[in-house]
């Protein structure tokens, strides 16, 4: 006891003298809005060889000075208290966040609707006699309901409503289930879209009784109009891609080209809702159409011939259609089959003409699987390398790319590779140290890039060092270069909430049937080379995983954030080793096919 206080008094008399250790907390940074979570990471560095505390909690640091903790967060106003202290005296710093509500209970005798607990939170406009949902959360053991306009007294029932598990947590979790217990209190009910007077923009009313008689009404639900079918109905993409999704906000579906048409049914916030067909949906950002003028209408598109022709390397199908129509391509897992459904069209198709030069394609089927859609599935003679679609005017031209021929000696001779530095103008993750992965991710490239070289590849970066680049940029860089094969290379972080503890190491991802092969290659140099966990081979539905043209695979070596990979990833050593396990994963890969 004696020699620990006698340190102390020392240590105190030290921190009177100028210097004392350096704290640098990197995440979160003052004022985040973090989500509901209670217990999530921090990040940052401290003078090497201090010892750390934070909120009263000792934390590790790395000999770097490097450090990350999974700390418990409280919701609301959060404060992070760190305090380092080593031979030169004490230093702390304090940190303010806001940490959103994780889950709120109503004391029974408040009687009370929630705010901001109202759903839908957005505008929208929908089709007469669909059905419109709506939710809150309010005091438990009351009588609610909601009026639209002159419509009163639309029923409301308390719901055994579970809170929604976040995907990305449970992603980057060990455990299979999240925590989804239920909530008291929350109130849902149904109303059908009416055409009659009073229901063209109208703010949704909600009303909660208690036993008493006692009520609340809310006045900030969303505004609701019927969407009129004898108004614009038509629209054409503007931006050079759509991006549909399969609902507002989540993930994406299809990527249009500009000139596409599309019917719009519904607006939900900042989204359009677009009919495919009489059953499926898809929904794309208002701001990437534009309308045709009332009354302008487009009939279903009619199918009337498929035509295949032999190509420099594959076969090139002409889909010959009435009017351009929103179209998927499915390549399928066996790697050696294509499914296509074309949307708002009818089959009128007798003739599948076959270029007898053309040895790629081997059969083509059609069926119209409902009244709007027609699928057509197609199998091959070899393997698919990858894809291009376009129209060209009426015609959906699909370009189905063969392997490329590979000199099993020196299999990349005469290969173009593109190479994708992750980030920028963004930074990506910041690592403790303030290292930022678009620095590290250039570096790696750079690497990888000289020893493809040096075995007679050409190679593109989909960005110079300093240079930005949107994410949608990257991918047609590389397939206007005509690229073989593209590698995105990044460095990983965990989200909010997540265990950083339990998260870390290399990871792999593909998107595209035709990509497993080299994102497997590629994983299982990793696992060969890298002193560091196995984070897994995921599917990935990412924009750089999504290019159609060739073999496509996003790779994450380390996680940036862990002190102790990040000062791996700062190493050239180490940056060599990851690049030689990405060159050796292609080589395999390539060496493999056929
Ligand atoms: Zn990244």
């Amino acid at each position: 006891m004696k020699k620990i206080s006698l340190i102390l008094i020392l240590l105190i008399a030290a921190g009177s003298a100028q210097s004392a250790p350096k704290i640098d907390l990197v995440y979160p940074p003052e004022g985040a809005d973090i989500g509901p979570v209670s217990w999530s990471f921090i990040l940052g560095s401290v003078t090497p060889g201090s010892q750390l505390s934070v909120n009263g909690r000792k934390v590790d640091v790395y000999k770097t000075g490097a450090f990350l903790a999974y700390i418990p967060f409280d919701s609301g106003e959060f404060i992070i208290q760190l305090s380092a202290l080593d031979a030169s005296g004490i230093a702390t710093l304090d940190r303010k966040v806001n940490v959103a509500q994780r889950k709120r209970t109503i004391r029974p005798d408040s009687l009370c609707i929630l705010h901001g607990s109202i759903n839908p939170n957005y505008n929208l406009s929908l089709p007469v006699g669909e059905r419109l949902y709506v939710s809150f959360q309010g005091t438990p053991g009351c009588k609610a309901s909601f009026s639209v306009g002159r419509s009163l007294g639309f029923p409301m029932q308390e719901q055994n409503a579970a809170t929604e598990a976040d995907d990305k947590i449970l992603a980057f979790s060990d455990s299979s289930t999240a925590d989804t217990s239920v909530v008291p209190g929350i109130y849902g009910g149904s109303c059908l879209i009416q055409g009659s007077e009073g229901w063209e923009s109208q703010r949704i009313y909600f009303y909660l009784v208690d036993l008493l008689g006692n009520a609340v009404i809310d006045s900030t639900g969303p505004i609701i109009s019927n969407w009129d079918d004898t108004r614009q109905v038509f629209a054409k993409v503007k931006d050079s891609i759509a991006v549909l999704k399969t609902a507002p906000g989540l993930g994406y579906e299809m990527f249009m080209p500009r000139g596409m048409i599309l019917q719009i049914n519904g607006i939900h916030d900042q989204y359009y809702r677009l009919k495919l067909t009489e059953t499926k949906e898809a929904w794309v950002k208002k701001s990437s159409v534009e309308f045709f003028p009332a009354g302008k209408i487009f009939r279903t598109a009619k199918l009337a011939l498929v035509k295949t022709a032999k190509a420099a390397r594959g076969s090139q199908l002409s889909i010959s259609l009435s009017r351009p129509s929103v179209y998927q391509v499915f390549p399928g897992s066996d790697g050696r089959s294509l499914k296509i459904l074309l949307y708002d069209v009818q089959a009128d198709m007798d003739w599948v003409r076959y270029d007898p030069a053309d040895g790629f394609v081997n059969d083509i089927r059609w069926r119209q699987v409902d009244s709007r859609t027609v699928e057509l599935e197609m199998s091959l003679n070899n393997k698919l390398w990858g894809y291009s679609a376009a129209y060209q005017k009426n015609t959906l031209v699909l370009s189905l790319t063969a392997p490329p021929a590979i000199n099993k000696k020196n299999p990349f001779k005469g290969l173009k590779i593109a190479l994708d530095p992750g980030h920028s103008p963004d930074n990506g993750a910041v690592g403790p140290l303030r290292t930022l992965e678009k620095d590290i991710n250039w570096q790696i490239t750079q690497r990888l890039g000289r020893m493809l070289k040096k075995e007679g590849a050409s190679v593109l970066y989909t960005r110079e060092n300093g240079e930005g680049a949107s994410i949608y940029q990257r991918p047609s860089r590389a397939a206007g270069w005509k690229a073989d094969l593209l590698v995105s290379i990044h460095n990983n972080a965990s989200p909010d909430g997540a265990n950083p503890l339990l998260n870390s190491g290399y990871s792999t991802y593909y998107y595209q049937p035709y990509s497993r092969g080299l994102a497997e290659t590629v994983h299982r140099q990793f696992q060969k080379n890298l002193p560091l966990n196995d984070h897994g081979l995921f599917y990935g539905n990412l924009v750089l995983c999504r290019a159609t043209e060739f073999p496509s695979i996003l790779v994450e070596p380390a996680f940036i954030i862990v002190p102790r990979e990040e000062a791996l990833l700062l190493d050239g050593a180490f940056q060599e080793k990851i690049a030689k396990a990405v060159y050796t994963g292609i080589k395999e890969f390539l060496l493999n096919t056929k």
